[in-house]
């Protein structure tokens, strides 16, 4: 009987995380998707300058950068400041993004490495495992 109802408790706790898992993902596709930019994640495709190492990395636009206020148009934008490290030479990166008000990328600067894009950093790797 002990055993039943504790049952019935564990079940009921994880229908709850379960609704609450449909309630967020309605809630970002209301108030998400009004933003002219709905993309909310961001790949970087880095090349370590000094042993040639590349790296993905992941970056979320709503986690990872940092609001700034712009005062002289009065507008919010964000910049993205991550250090980025390989795992060969421990180099450090560092990677800065700015974005406008709706997230869209505006410039980007690393230092320590260069950006790949996506088809070239899939390469790089595809050579790397046939070696
Ligand atoms: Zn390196």
């Amino acid at each position: 009987m002990l055993c039943s109802s504790r049952h019935t408790v564990c079940y009921t706790r994880r229908n709850s995380f379960t609704r609450l898992g449909v309630d967020m993902t309605w809630w970002q596709r209301i108030f998400g998707g009004n933003k002219p930019s709905s993309v909310r994640e961001q790949h970087l495709y880095v090349q370590c300058q000094r042993c040639r190492t590349v790296l993905a990395v992941r970056i979320d636009l709503y986690n990872d950068v940092s609001a700034e206020y712009d005062d002289a148009s009065g507008q919010e934008h964000y910049i993205l400041r991550k250090d980025i490290v390989d795992a060969r030479c421990f180099q450090r990166m560092h990677a800065e993004i700015h974005y406008d008000q709706y997230r869209r990328e505006q410039k980007r600067s690393l230092q320590g490495g260069t950006f790949l894009d996506a088809a070239t950093y899939q390469q790089l790797v595809a050579d790397a495992d046939s070696r």
